[in-house]
């Protein structure tokens, strides 16, 4: 029997999952669970690296992005969901990696700079958050996954986890850590309803797996489109309308958003057709995720991240073992 490769991916639990992850990364895993061997991380050590001063919030969402998996799809027996922060061979595994990355690398990680910036921390950065991708190497090794299906935001994780690969493989003379690759959706970045370049938990601007039918009208009704579209008669922008980029994500009659970018751009259409037409759609996708939800039981979520956790700390535990020894870590 050929055994399955494996995928390792995960989120941090800073707040309830959205529709970006949705597009970027959970249409694919629940996917892809059938064919591959998958792990899923709910990444509460690096949640508080940004959040050590809330770690309640962290704990709290930890369960709410479990019953996020779980309602779109994500099946237990098919996938192993774990808690980082339980599996401490990853923070093991963090400390061997860390001789490998220069401080100059890790200033040139181009998320994490952008995210410096969106947190304020500029000339006070805490060294944890500075190193989240080291510790993001740790956990795609531990598992020795081969696919990471993630958003474009990680694309930069994924390279320096490949390059920490290379160098523990040669410097210790050893296959024993695999290299792996970013597994990116047709959105591998939704915009925010604000228009920022990134729909996001820690920016507020998300509509979420969990809103209730009100909240995503609401949210669709703010959303940014064309401040140039005064009347409808007006000719619209296509290009950063907010509606549209979601229409392009959401939508499965390609042909008739074609029509209604045509006839937007045009003049004729109003924001609320469009609006509306979204509005349509997601409550469509989300309905079915929201019932799914309503169904959960905190027993059964904590029953699950149990066993996920301990399925997941049996095979770190295998790859320390041999990381340590190739090390030479042997007494
Ligand atoms: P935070 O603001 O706390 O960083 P986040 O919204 O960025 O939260 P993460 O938990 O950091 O979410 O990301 C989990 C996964 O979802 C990653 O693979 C990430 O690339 C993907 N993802 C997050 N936001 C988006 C988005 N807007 N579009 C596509 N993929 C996304
Ligand atoms: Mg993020």
């Amino acid at each position: 029997m050929i055994s399955k490769k494996t995928i390792l991916t995960g989120d941090r639990p800073t707040g309830k999952l959205h529709l970006g992850h949705f597009v970027g990364s959970l249409e694919a895993r629940v996917r892809l669970q059938h064919e591959y061997n998958q792990f899923v991380m709910i990444a509460d050590t690096q949640a508080l690296t940004d959040n050590f001063e809330n770690p309640a919030k962290v704990v709290e969402n930890v369960y709410e992005v479990a019953m996020d998996y779980i309602s779109v799809g994500i099946d237990p027996n098919l996938t192993t969901i774990f808690i980082q922060s339980q599996v401490p061979e990853l923070t093991e595994l963090t400390s061997y990696y860390m001789n490998l990355v220069t401080i100059g690398r890790l200033e040139r990680n181009p998320t994490v700079k952008t995210e410096i910036g969106q947190k304020g921390y500029r000339d006070s950065i805490p060294a944890g958050f500075f190193c989240y991708p080291v510790s993001q190497a740790a956990d795609i090794t531990a598992f020795k996954a081969e696919l990471v299906p993630v958003g474009d935001d990680q694309v930069p994780m994924i390279e320096q986890t490949n390059e920490i690969v290379r160098r523990f493989n040669r410097i210790y003379n050893t296959e024993c850590l695999v290299e792996c690759k970013a597994f990116l959706s047709k959105t591998s970045r939704l915009v925010g309803i604000d228009g920022k370049a990134k729909a996001s938990k820690s920016l507020g601007n998300t509509i979420m797996l969990s809103d209730s039918p009100d909240e995503i009208k609401k949210k669709i009704m703010m959303m940014y489109t064309d401040p140039n579209h005064l009347k409808v008669s007006d000719p619209g922008q296509v290009e950063g309308n907010v509606v549209f980029a979601y229409l392009d994500a959401f939508a499965t009659d390609k042909n008739e958003i074609d029509d209604l970018k045509t006839h937007y751009a045009k003049g004729g259409l109003g924001d609320m057709v469009i609006k509306n037409k979204l509005n349509d759609i997601l409550q469509n996708i989300l309905k079915p995720i929201a019932e799914k939800r309503s169904t959960l039981t905190p027993k059964y979520i904590t029953e699950i991240l149990q066993i996920g956790t301990e399925n997941a700390r049996k095979i770190a535990s295998k790859t320390v073992a041999e990381v340590r020894s190739v090390i030479g870590l042997r007494y």
